[in-house]
């Protein structure tokens, strides 16, 4: 894709600290049943938070809303802080994305959507069901959540990435930002 089709984004993003990003046919982005299923079975998690399956839309229609859009980008974060850390440096950052998307559709890019690099935790502790989230306006799923496969995804884009196998080891986070 061209480098920034949509300059006023790439500077918002930029301003915001996300410099490592790449500008993507969202529907270029692998959507797998086999992602949502990861999701149901064997994710401690599954039903427990407002921004994830159960609670988004089904993996078909995940894949039509990506076909919505001509563009996108790939951001990529890396999290080299030690695994105590993790929680608050999520929370900064799903903060400042969330912003950033909002920036985007002030500046005019109405459908601006984020599927964020981790299940919402912007309150710490989430309460399940959407209808109680407690900021609406914030609440937004990750890619997994979209049954995106992030790993064949990121790497057809030119990213690394691996599963890792020690908790101390630095992770390779992905979200992607709708914008149109
Ligand atoms: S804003 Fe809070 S309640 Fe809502 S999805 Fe995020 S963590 Fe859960």
């Amino acid at each position: 894709m061209e480098r920034d089709p949509l300059p006023v984004a790439g500077t918002i993003l930029r301003e915001a600290g996300f410099s490592d990003h790449l500008w993507v046919k969202p529907s270029s982005m692998t959507v797998s049943q086999w992602v949502r299923m990861k999701c149901m079975f064997g994710c401690p998690d599954y039903g427990k938070n407002a921004s994830c399956p159960p609670h988004v839309p089904s993996v078909w229609e995940c894949r039509e809303l990506l076909s919505e859009y001509s563009s996108g980008v790939l951001i990529h974060l890396a999290c080299n802080v030690p695994p105590d850390e993790r929680d608050p440096w999520c929370r900064k950052n799903q903060e400042l994305l969330v912003e950033a998307e909002r920036q985007i559709f002030l500046a005019g890019y109405e459908r601006a959507f984020l599927l964020s690099f981790d299940n919402c935790n912007i309150c710490g502790e989430c309460v399940s069901l959407p209808s109680d989230c407690r900021m609406p306006y914030k609440r937004r799923p990750t890619m997994e959540a979209f049954a995106i496969d992030v790993y064949s995804s990121v790497r057809r884009h030119g990213y690394s990435i691996s599963v890792r196998k020690d908790r101390s080891e630095n992770i390779d986070r992905f979200a992607l930002m709708l914008v149109e």
